[in-house]
């Protein structure tokens, strides 16, 4: 089971979705439709961001 407790570390918003890289499968495609989650595209560097938050736009990295 999957917790969905993310908040936006900027403005505090629970509207954030997570960025999905790599090449998206038709789920990603479904999901991405639904705006649950955002295609970040095949191209992912070190300074990819992990979530994005719908309200303020703000981008970060998951915590390690
Ligand atoms: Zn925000």
């Amino acid at each position: 089971m999957q917790e969905n407790n993310l908040i936006c570390p900027k403005c505090g918003s629970k509207n954030v979705l997570e960025i999905l890289y790599g090449y998206p499968d038709y789920k990603a495609f479904e999901e991405a439709e639904k705006g649950n989650i955002i295609l970040g595209g095949c191209c992912i560097s070190d300074n990819s961001p992990d979530f994005h938050c719908k309200d303020c736009n703000y981008e970060w990295k998951k915590e390690k």
